[in-house]
């Protein structure tokens, strides 16, 4: 093996490391027991706590779109925030390991609380198998994954499926958005969730559409029940 090759291996696992030792938000070195965020930036974080608030705002953006049970997400979503840099790093940086991370804060933040009772299994928004390709992971699924590990509920990835190929969300407002994603979702198999209570899993919830446009391949299923959590909401 070269040198050059032994530098650029050693400079690559440097770097990770650096990555998963250092706070994203301040950049300070983390302590041990401090999961990717240090104590300061996670107490500062922009904490929405919708779950402990009836008819919250994020449930009610979704009142008439679909039959919601309850609807909660972690954090407000500022664009140019710091915190909505995380978002950004798990998406578009490679910071993958944040996806299960941020997971298993949302689910240890929630779990005290009834949000998970008689929830039966997590559906995280798929992404087209295009997108996926591109990005080689599904930010959804990795959020669903931190929470699995915390509250042992099931992940579903088989149910729902994302058929058409849309281009990408932040160039879209409006009505456009709308006409974007509906009819984008299908059940690949119809009667396999009747009566089930599922979770959608998604990274932000912007207008509502993607949610939406999920739980109208779902509402046809015999006494489907649908909750809803993000990570972030955008504009409250
Ligand atoms: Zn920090």
């Amino acid at each position: 093996m070269s040198i050059a090759l032994h530098l650029y291996r050693w400079a690559a696992a440097a770097q990770c490391l650096f990555k998963l030792t250092t706070c994203p938000i301040c950049q300070t070195t983390l302590a041990p027991h401090e999961e990717r965020l240090c104590t300061r930036c996670a107490a500062n974080m922009p904490r929405t706590r919708y779950h402990l608030w009836p008819d919250n705002p994020m449930e009610r953006r979704l009142w008439g779109r679909f039959p919601l049970v309850r609807a909660t997400a972690l954090m407000h979503y500022q664009r140019g925030s710091s915190y909505a840099q995380l978002v950004w790093m798990l998406k578009y940086k490679g910071r993958r390991d944040l996806g299960p991370a941020l997971g298993r804060r949302m689910a240890r933040e929630l779990r005290s609380s009834s949000f998970f009772d008689d929830i039966d299994l997590l559906l995280p928004v798929p992404l087209h198998w295009r997108r996926q390709w591109q990005r080689s992971f599904n930010q959804s699924y990795l959020l669903a994954k931190g929470i699995a590990q915390v509250t042992g509920l099931p992940i579903d990835t088989r149910s729902l499926q994302r058929i058409h190929f849309t281009t990408a969300q932040a160039h879209h407002a409006g009505i456009s958005r709308w006409d974007n994603v509906s009819d984008t979702f299908r059940l690949r198999h119809p009667g396999a969730l009747a009566g089930r209570h599922v979770l959608l899993i998604d990274d932000v919830l912007t207008t509502g559409s993607t949610l939406t446009a999920c739980a109208d391949a779902l509402r046809n299923e015999p006494g489907i029940r649908i909750s809803v959590l993000t990570l972030a909401i955008a504009g409250d």
